[in-house]
C-alpha cells in the first residue's frame, strides 16, 4: 500500500502552504481561539482578526477553493476528494479561516447529490460563493440520537407546507441565513418512513429563535420554534418522506467535514514544544516518563486519525459510500480532542486552570477552553455510542439491539 500522495496531490499541497505562507501572517495560527475538532467556531480574541480573516476567507472563494471538489460548472474547481481532505487538512493546520461550514460541507454536496436541476442552479452559486450560511435542523426536545422521533410536523396546503414544532441545540442559527431542516410529512407512516428534508428560510414568518448559552458561556446554540410558518413546496429536498435516508448521508459528510484534522497536529507541536522547553518543580518536563508516554500516545493518535481521515476521501473517490469509516473518525477525533484536553490539563498543572492568555498562562490560555468544550464534540453530530453502534452493526455485522 502506497500512503504517498501522487504528483497532482503534491504539488496542490506545495502550493497551498505558498498560499497560505503569503496570505496569512506568520503567527496566524495563535490568533483564533479553537481547540481541535470544537464547535463553537473561531472566535477572534482581536477584531482586527477577523477582518483579516474575512479578507482571507473571500480570496478562497474567489479561487474556487471553498468548494474545490464540486464540479465546474457549480463555481467548484473539479478536485477529487482526496484534494479536497488535503485543502482542508492544510487549512485547519494553519487554523485558517478556511471552512465552508454547514454550507459547503454538508448542504452543497447533498444538493448535488440529489436535488434538482432548479434547486441546484438556485441554490449552489449562493453557497459557492459563501453569501448564504445553514444551520442544522436535526434535533428536537424529543429526538436526538433517535432522530426518526422528530415531531414538528409539515402539512401540505397548497403551494406551502406549513410546519408546526420546535428545534433545539441548533447551533450558529442566529448567525444563518437557512435551515437544513427534517421535518415529520406523514404522521400515519412508521417513524423513519414519515421525514423529508427541507431548507427554509429564516426570515419566514411564524419562525422565532431563543439563544442558549454553552458551557463557555457563549452563545452558540438556540431552540427554534415554528408556529404556522409556511414554506414554499420547491424547497422541499430529495424525495418526499425519504428525509431521513437523505439524512443519514448528510450525517456522513458532517463527520468527516467538520474533524479539523490539522488542528490536532498543530495543537500536538504546540505541547511538545512547551514540554520539551519547560520544568515543573525544577524538573524539566521533557525528562518525565509519563510526560513522554503521554505525548508518544497523543501522537500515535493523530497519526491514526490521518490514516482514517485520507481514507474516507479515498473511498470517496472510488464511488464508495464511508459510512462506517465516517462513523470510526469521528469518534476517534472527538475522544482524541476530550483527552488531548485532559493530559494538556495534567502536563500544565494549575497554569492549565488560567482563562485568559499572558505570561503564566501557557498555550494561550486555551487548554481550559479545550477541557470544558471538548466534551460536546463527542455529542454533537451523533455521540460517541451512535457512532459505536454503527461500527458494530454496519462494520462488524452485529445485529440491531
Ligand atoms: C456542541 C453541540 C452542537 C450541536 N449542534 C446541533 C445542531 O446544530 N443541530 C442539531 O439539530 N443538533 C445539534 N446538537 C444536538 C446533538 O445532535 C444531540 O445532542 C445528539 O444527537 C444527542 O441527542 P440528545 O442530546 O437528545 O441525547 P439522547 O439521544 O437522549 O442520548 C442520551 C444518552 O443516551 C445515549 N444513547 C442514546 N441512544 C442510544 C443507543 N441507541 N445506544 C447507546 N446509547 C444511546 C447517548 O449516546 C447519550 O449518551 C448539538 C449538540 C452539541 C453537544
Amino acid at each position: 500500500m502506497d500512503f504517498s500522495f501522487n504528483d497532482n496531490e503534491q504539488s496542490f499541497h506545495d502550493e497551498l502552504n505558498d498560499f497560505l505562507d503569503k496570505e496569512l501572517p506568520a503567527d496566524w495560527y495563535t490568533k483564533p481561539v479553537r481547540w481541535p475538532h470544537d464547535y463553537a467556531g473561531s472566535p477572534y480574541r482581536d477584531p482586527k482578526d477577523e477582518e483579516t480573516g474575512e479578507v482571507f476567507r473571500k480570496k478562497l472563494a474567489d479561487k474556487g477553493w471553498l468548494t474545490i471538489s464540486w464540479p465546474k460548472e457549480y463555481g467548484g474547481r473539479g478536485y477529487t476528494n482526496m484534494e479536497q481532505a488535503i485543502f482542508d487538512e492544510r487549512m485547519s493546520y494553519y487554523l485558517a479561516p478556511a471552512s465552508g461550514g454547514i454550507s459547503c460541507g454538508i448542504v452543497g454536496p447533498m444538493l448535488l447529490r440529489i436535488g434538482t436541476p432548479e434547486q441546484q442552479e438556485h441554490w449552489i452559486p449562493r453557497i459557492a460563493s459563501g453569501e448564504i450560511g445553514f444551520w442544522l435542523g436535526y434535533s428536537e426536545p424529543n429526538a436526538g440520537s433517535d432522530l426518526g422521533s422528530v415531531s414538528t410536523f409539515a402539512r401540505e396546503e397548497g403551494d406551502h407546507f406549513v410546519f408546526n414544532g420546535q428545534k433545539c441545540w441548533s447551533s450558529g442559527a442566529h448567525h444563518a441565513d437557512y435551515s437544513w431542516m427534517i421535518v415529520r410529512t406523514d404522521a400515519d407512516a412508521r417513524k423513519h418512513a414519515g421525514c423529508s428534508l427541507f431548507i427554509v428560510d429564516n426570515k419566514t414568518p411564524g419562525i422565532t429563535m431563543r439563544p442558549v448559552i454553552n458551557i463557555l458561556g457563549n452563545h452558540s446554540f438556540n431552540e427554534v420554534f415554528m408556529d404556522d410558518a409556511r414554506v414554499p413546496k420547491e424547497n422541499l429536498i430529495g424525495e418526499k418522506n425519504k428525509g431521513f435516508y437523505h439524512l443519514m448521508q448528510a450525517l456522513d459528510f458532517e463527520r468527516i467535514s467538520l474533524v479539523g484534522i490539522g488542528t490536532f497536529k498543530r495543537f500536538l507541536e504546540e505541547l511538545v514544544e512547551y514540554v520539551k522547553t519547560s520544568t515543573r518543580n525544577g524538573r524539566p518536563l521533557k525528562d518525565i516518563p509519563s510526560v513522554r508516554h503521554k505525548l508518544a500516545d497523543l501522537a500515535t493518535r493523530v497519526e491514526i486519525g490521518y490514516m482514517l481521515f485520507y481514507r474516507t476521501a479515498e473511498m470517496l473517490d472510488r464511488g464508495q459510500e464511508p459510512n462506517v469509516e465516517s462513523s470510526a473518525l469521528k469518534v476517534m477525533a472527538t475522544e482524541l480532542a476530550r483527552d488531548m484536553a485532559e493530559i494538556a490539563m495534567e502536563i500544565l498543572g494549575p497554569y492549565g486552570q488560567l482563562t485568559e492568555p499572558g505570561e503564566r498562562a501557557p498555550l494561550r490560555a486555551l487548554v481550559s477552553r479545550g477541557f470544558l468544550e471538548s466534551i460536546s464534540a463527542t455529542i454533537g453530530a451523533g455521540t460517541s455510542e451512535i457512532q459505536r453502534n454503527v461500527i458494530a452493526q454496519r462494520g462488524l455485522g452485529l445485529p440491531r439491539v
